[in-house]
């Protein structure tokens, strides 16, 4: 089930700045800042500025100038965020059996210590 898209979710608010947060990154395509509940010692998320509810809809609606930007956003954080030597881990939710909770796409950034397996 595929949920519409609510511009009034958290995470766009956060891109209207309505609702503060502690932002890391933003270009043209993207925005990342800081979980407000880490599950690491880094956790950042990153969103692209687009109305996408999920990864679903963004792979199928989104134009390939906007999942390029995304993608190399999602690069661009974690280069930033010194976690490329260490090693980092990336996931995204993906309706309600994957847990996701905020209807607009985020990619989540972990790192800073030695992530445990985590499959599935
Ligand atoms: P999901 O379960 O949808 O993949 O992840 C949602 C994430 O958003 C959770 O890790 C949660 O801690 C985070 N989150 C929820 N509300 C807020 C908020 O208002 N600000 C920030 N920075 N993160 C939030």
């Amino acid at each position: 089930a595929t949920l519409p898209y609510d511009p009034d979710n958290i995470f766009a608010r956060i891109l209207r700045d309505e609702i503060p947060s502690k932002r890391v990154y933003e270009d043209d395509f993207a925005i990342a800042f800081h979980d407000i509940n880490p599950q690491a010692p880094q956790h950042i998320l990153v969103i692209p500025r687009g109305a996408y509810v999920s990864w679903d809809d963004f792979s199928a609606r989104g134009s390939d100038a906007e999942i390029a930007g995304f993608v190399r956003a999602v690069g661009a954080v974690a280069r930033q965020a010194g976690m490329v030597e260490p090693g980092y881990r990336l996931l995204a939710n993906v309706g309600v059996d994957g847990g996701q909770e905020v209807p607009h796409l985020h990619v989540h950034v972990f790192a800073g210590r030695r992530l445990g397996a985590m499959l599935p």
